[in-house]
């Protein structure tokens, strides 16, 4: 579904990411994992063309993402980004349907599929109404999601979607997640930096450091055939990792 070719990004003077070489299937779950500043960020923005490459080659579904095409690959393309991203003056409805009233979808249209995402992602309808500081961590979680599928994209990038949520709230939005990734058999690509949540949700991890790709496999694959010393040490920081091992192979 993705394709990065010898690609390499600065801003300024400083090195943000590459030369990275990806491939992403279709249709399964991807975590791109690594220290904070790594470059997760980046690399997911590249994918999306919100910036583009200093060198080397980004495609889409074997089309290259450039500016000119650009928009319409990007109405492919459900993006949640780091913190959600919602903007505040707009309710839960508004930020959700933002963009297919601006493609003039028709309001029955609308209303139906805000239906079906609220089902979806266990939002209570009543909550559209409010705005984003009138919601819960949680709840501003699902609809930045629901703005992300809004327009039935065929891949979702979600920048660590769960970043900002307290544990409890974390384990249990893990859960509807992974139900819903696998329910709505889309292509996802997911930043996180915590390698328990990684191999719960993606049976293909990529492990990046300093801008690199460190290692792309299985959880499996990093811990018990890890390619470099930094695996090895970024597994082992991990406490939850046996626990992560025992629900991807359950
Ligand atoms: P991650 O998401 O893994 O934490 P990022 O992709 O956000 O990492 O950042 C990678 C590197 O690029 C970091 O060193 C960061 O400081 C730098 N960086 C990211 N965005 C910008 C920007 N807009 N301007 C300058 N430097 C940036
Ligand atoms: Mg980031």
């Amino acid at each position: 579904m993705f394709e990065l070719d010898s690609v390499t990004k600065h801003y300024g003077d400083s090195h943000a990411v590459g030369p990275i070489d990806l491939s992403i299937a279709p249709g399964g779950v991807t975590a791109l994992i690594g220290p904070s500043g790594c470059g997760k960020s980046t690399l997911l923005k590249l994918m999306i063309g919100l910036i583009e490459p200093d060198s080397g080659l980004v495609s889409f579904d074997a089309a290259w993402v450039t500016h000119a095409g650009i928009e319409d690959m990007r109405q492919r393309m459900g993006y949640v980004i780091q913190d959600g991203g919602l903007f505040p003056h707009l309710t839960a409805r508004r930020n959700i349907a933002l963009m297919a009233r601006y493609l003039g979808q028709a309001q029955g249209d609308i209303d139906a599929r805000l239906k079906t995402l609220c089902d979806m992602t266990h939002f209570p309808a009543d909550g559209l109404d409010r705005y984003p500081g009138e919601l819960s961590g949680g709840q501003r979680q699902r609809v930045a999601l629901m703005r992300a599928l809004m327009l039935e994209p065929d891949v979702l990038l979600l920048d660590e979607p769960l970043g900002a949520l307290d544990p409890i709230i974390r384990y249990g939005l893990q859960e509807e997640l992974r139900a819903l990734f696998r329910s709505l058999k889309k292509t996802v690509v997911l930043v996180t930096h915590d390698i328990g949540e990684a191999g719960f949700f993606a049976d293909d991890i990529v492990l990046m450091n300093e801008g690199r790709i460190a290692q792309q496999g299985s959880l499996r694959d990093l811990v018990e055939r890890p390619a470099s010393d930094f695996v090895t040490s970024f597994v082992a920081a991990e406490r939850t990792v046996g626990a992560a091992l025992g629900e991807s192979t359950a």
